[in-house]
């Protein structure tokens, strides 16, 4: 599975995707993206990433990846943990992929519903 920022300059590979994801409705994560994000977090000898990431430090312990050029919001890493989130709307092509979850529902905007009936958290 292979994915790209808007401009091209980023580019990574998901040596071994699952196929569920989640969205994220917390504040960062809207600021981040301008709405939601999804992603699959996947260990990190399975990314392989190519290109000038730039990393903001969100939080104490976790950082957010995007590139320098086109401002795409791709990866978020936690320093404790060794896996990275990669973007799901970044994946070129079909993905076969299904959205399974949302996370930090609690956060959400106000200004739209969650109606797919999906677990939350
Ligand atoms: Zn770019
Ligand atoms: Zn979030």
């Amino acid at each position: 599975m292979k994915g790209s920022c808007l401009c091209g300059a980023i580019t990574f590979e998901a040596i071994d995707p699952v196929s569920g994801f989640s969205v994220c409705h917390c504040g960062q994560c809207r600021k981040w993206s301008g709405h939601l994000w999804s992603s699959t977090h996947v260990p990190d000898n399975s990314l392989k990433i190519e290109g000038e990431v730039r990393w903001f430090q969100s939080s104490k312990k976790a950082r957010r990846g995007f590139c320098p050029v086109c401002g795409a919001s791709l990866f978020w890493k936690h320093a404790d943990d060794d896996h990275t989130s990669f973007a799901r709307g970044c994946v070129d092509g079909p993905t076969g992929a299904r959205l399974k979850r949302h996370i930090f529902t609690a956060d959400k905007g106000d200004y739209y519903d969650i109606a797919d009936g999906l677990p939350r958290s």
